[in-house]
């Protein structure tokens, strides 16, 4: 029965809402009037019941109509977590560097990595899909089947963070593992000081005796000759025996200047994959799992769910800005004691926000609003109420107004001179529609995709 339903939800809803709020349901029956559902937090029990209750409550109705309610359970564990009373300066979130364990020497440990990296705290979405399977492959540590495995792409998008869960992961399974971690840096600083003090024996045999080599941000060692060189010979001698390594970068190989040729080569002759830049949704999934995380520290902080759609939208693809913004939010609502809504979001956050706002402009989406439903630009800002011309006017104002920093009355004067409560009553109406309505769904999504291009 809910197998049948859950196709009309997706295409009321669209695919990307369904997937992202309704798919992770667990329906569990429905019992004396009630049905029930296993949400995965209990933050997402209530984002769904708020925005999507009325809708499944009608939907499961209509095949049982005995059910007069929705309930949502979190199983106990996560209610507990976030129940569990923290105190603030406790849980300040500095990780606990885990020194590595280094077989041979004083001199050259790996760089300590951080326990809150790892494949549980990380969010997967279509960017970085790719990127985790390769990682999780590489982590199950079986035979090498990709050497090296070549992570990359920009800044804040989860290449630490993966390698760190590779190491973790390796850790655990295999304890008697040799894994070392470092920066393309680390390993220059620790070459310099090996010749410095005359232990390039000592250097060569650690480097060449690990199981598992990781270098992170290796472009840095880019016009840096004689570390090249000894990355060379490092690399080599550990994938002549078979050693796994695995390198991150910020660039694919063949976009890093001044790389020797065949460190190049090298570096290309494994698995490349890159994460690409976060979308919407994975934006959203991961301000999810980070906001159950804030609640645990702040267990008394209500917080208006539209707020993480707000700052999925608003802010960049760097995974690291949206984290810090969360966690000023909170720590602001904590000291103010007011709700975590979207004006004191827009308040506490006014400089990150500035500092990603799109670059789109009104006029921009209008002409793109007006090509997708094939009128004319005149029409779209022109007086004219059918609805071959209001619907899609409807819909340009809407995404006007979330995709834009630009005030109702300021969007009002660029339709024409319309006032600001005939902009909020189209933004209204599509935000129904864009429930009630799949086709409504899709097309903004298809308009919002090309918009941010
Ligand atoms: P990079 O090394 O690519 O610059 P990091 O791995 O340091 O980026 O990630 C920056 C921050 O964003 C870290 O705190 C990391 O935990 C977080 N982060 C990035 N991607 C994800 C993800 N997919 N899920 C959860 N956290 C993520
Ligand atoms: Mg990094």
């Amino acid at each position: 029965q809910w197998g049948a339903l859950q196709n009309d939800i997706c295409k009321t809803i669209g695919q990307n809402n369904y997937k992202v709020w309704i798919e992770p349901l667990n329906y569990e029956g429905a019992e004396s009037g009630v049905a029930i559902f296993q949400a995965p937090t209990n933050f997402f029990g209530t984002y769904v019941s708020q925005n999507y209750g009325d809708m499944l409550l009608s939907q499961i109705a209509s095949v049982n109509p005995s059910v007069r309610r929705i309930h949502f359970k979190t199983d106990v564990d996560a209610r507990e977590a976030v129940k569990a009373p923290r105190a603030p300066q406790m849980a300040a979130e500095v990780p606990e560097p885990v020194q590595q364990q280094s077989s041979a020497s004083d001199l050259l440990p790996g760089a300590p990595l951080d326990k809150r990296f790892t494949f549980d705290t990380f969010v997967v979405g279509k960017p970085n899909e790719l990127a985790h399977a390769a990682a999780r492959r590489v982590a199950e540590g079986g035979p090498v089947t990709f050497n090296p495995l070549f992570l990359y792409g920009g800044v804040g998008l989860g290449k630490t963070h993966l390698m760190h869960a590779i190491a973790w992961e390796l850790r655990t399974r295999q304890p008697n593992l040799n894994v070392l971690y470092l920066s393309a840096e680390q390993f220059m600083y620790r070459f310099v000081q090996a010749l410095r003090d005359r232990r390039m024996m000592d250097f060569k045999s650690i480097f060449r005796s690990v199981d598992v080599l990781m270098v992170d941000d290796v472009q840095f060692i880019a016009g840096k000759d004689s570390t090249q060189e000894e990355f060379f010979h490092t690399f080599n001698a550990l994938v002549d025996q078979n050693k796994q390594i695995i390198i991150s970068a910020d660039r694919a190989p063949d976009e890093i200047k001044d790389l020797e040729n065949r460190i190049r080569s090298r570096l290309q002759s494994g698995l490349v994959v890159d994460l690409h830049p976060t979308d919407y949704e994975l934006r959203l999934g991961i301000l999810q799992s980070k906001v159950e995380a804030q609640r645990a520290i702040y267990p008394n902080l209500e917080i208006d769910p539209r707020v993480l759609e707000f700052l999925a939208h608003r802010i960049s693809t760097n995974v690291r800005v949206l984290e810090g913004a969360l966690t000023r939010l909170f720590a602001f609502a904590s000291l103010v004691g007011r709700e975590i809504n979207i004006d004191l979001t827009q308040e506490c956050l006014a400089d990150v926000l500035r500092a990603s706002e799109r670059k789109v402009s009104i006029e921009e989406i209008q002409r793109r609003v007006a090509e997708h439903y094939n009128i004319r630009l005149s029409e779209m800002v022109g007086p004219k109420r059918v609805r071959t011309f209001a619907r899609p006017r409807q819909v340009a104002m809407y995404l006007c107004k979330q995709l834009t920093s630009r005030s109702l009355p300021e969007i009002g004067r660029k339709f024409g001179g319309r006032d600001h409560t005939t902009v909020m009553h189209g933004v209204r109406r599509i935000e129904e529609l864009k429930i009630q309505d799949g086709q409504i769904a899709e097309d903004l999504e298809i308009l919002r995709r090309t918009l941010e291009e």
